[in-house]
């Protein structure tokens, strides 16, 4: 599915809503509050209220005095961006991209929460989303000590995203995806000058400049020649491989795959070999890689080839429920986001399975601050870590 092809916002889109509320029980943050206007359907009917037929929308959102402009904007920000609500609507609307056409405009006329008024400047200052020195970008490669080569010319790119490269924990990420390359004798690079994907750009509605970074982070992919770029990130992913296509207006000449469509695609072709276990192992569909990305069986078959014993939560594939760090809402909503996360964890920890896997290292931290906090004695882990330590290789 491409998030920017579809509809935008448009009066026609939001009177399509038939008001039936088949996906208010879907949404997480519904669930969580339990307030209609936190539902998908209450959303909707609030920018429904926000039309008229002689003004622009943007025209309506700063003049009409009985709806609070701010108010409808918390309820379009305190949502994921998880897309569970499209899966349940019968008629089909594409609800992730409304979201995200919805704060743009509420971006644009400077209702966005405060929090990410900055998002912009910050990412076009520092080439990354935490406002970190742009120059430490590549220096999990020295706290991690692997082997992790930046060359002028290779056949896989690897492009490693913010969260990977500067968030302690998941730095680990980085070091399993360079290592598994360096076991299956790749010829890879990590990219001169990788900046910030946009995906944050695009979820916070401040995409006016979204193009530069796109712009800039094409031209390093293809000055490498390589014909594969790939992502430990489903973040990343969306963006180079569906938001870039439209923003840019062609395809770019390289094949972007998530880390876990490469490790199948080795299994499959015999050059990745993993040792069958026995552990009782669940798995976390990331919404951005599974319902908005499509990714959902390779994950499966990895895990798969690692244990005898895999076993699935209720809610999963394209059914799977937010870890609460969608949509920018863990920056935005810290709480929210903490409970989604504990209720996703919860029905993790339902399997009876003590080891959790996902394939996302926004996921992970979630998942894992979620088992900290409520002291579970679960391990939170990415299948590519796992994969990594199960071949001696960290
Ligand atoms: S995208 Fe997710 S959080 Fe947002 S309204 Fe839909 S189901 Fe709820
Ligand atoms: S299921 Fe679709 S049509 Fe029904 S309330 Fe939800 S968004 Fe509107």
């Amino acid at each position: 599915m491409s998030l920017f092809k579809l509809p935008t916002l448009q009066k026609t889109d939001i009177f399509a809503c038939a008001q039936c509320g088949y996906c208010v029980k879907k949404c997480p943050v519904y669930n969580a509050l339990n307030w209609e206007s936190y539902s998908p359907r209450g959303r909707l009917y609030l920018l429904k209220q926000l039309q008229d037929e002689n003004k622009s929308f943007l025209g309506k959102l700063i003049i009409r005095d009985k709806i609070d402009v701010k108010e409808v904007a918390q309820r379009i920000y305190d949502c994921a961006i998880c897309g569970r609500c499209e899966e349940a609507c019968h008629l089909e609307l594409n609800l992730p991209s409304l979201w995200a056409k919805a704060r743009e405009a509420l971006f644009s006329i400077g209702a966005a929460p405060q929090l990410l008024t900055q998002v912009e400047t910050t990412i076009l200052s520092r080439k990354n989303v935490f406002g970190m020195d742009a120059e430490s970008r590549g220096d999990w490669v020295i706290y991690t000590g692997v082997d992790a080569p930046t060359k002028k010319e290779a056949e896989i790119a690897y492009f490693v995203g913010c969260v990977t490269s500067y968030s302690g924990r998941v730095q680990s990420v980085a070091q399993a995806i360079a290592s598994l390359l360096n076991h299956v004798g790749a010829n890879w690079t990590l990219l001169d000058g990788e900046w910030c994907c946009g995906h944050p750009l695009y979820v916070s509605g401040a995409v006016s400049k979204y193009k530069e970074l796109a712009e800039h982070n094409v031209k390093a992919i293809e000055s490498t020649g390589a014909k594969i770029v790939v992502t430990g990130c489903p973040g990343c992913r969306l963006a180079l491989a569906e938001e870039y296509p439209a923003i840019l207006g062609y395809e770019p000449d390289f094949e972007v795959l998530h880390f876990t469509q490469l490790l199948d695609r080795w299994l499959s072709e015999g050059r990745l070999k993993i040792e069958m276990g026995e552990e009782l192992i669940t798995y976390h569909d990331p919404c951005e890689l599974a319902r908005l990305g499509g990714v959902i069986e390779q994950p499966r078959r990895v895990i798969s080839s690692l244990t005898s014993r895999f076993v699935e939560p209720l809610e999963r594939g394209r059914d799977g429920v937010c870890c609460g760090s969608g949509g920018m809402l863990k920056a935005t909503n810290p709480t929210l986001s903490a409970t989604l996360a504990e209720s996703r964890l919860n029905s993790l920890v339902n399997t009876g399975s003590s080891l959790i896997l996902s394939a996302c290292p926004t996921c992970d931290q979630s998942l894992a601050e979620a088992a900290v906090k409520a002291q579970r004695s679960v391990r939170v882990v990415d299948l590519t870590q796992l994969i990594a330590e199960r071949l001696g290789l960290m």
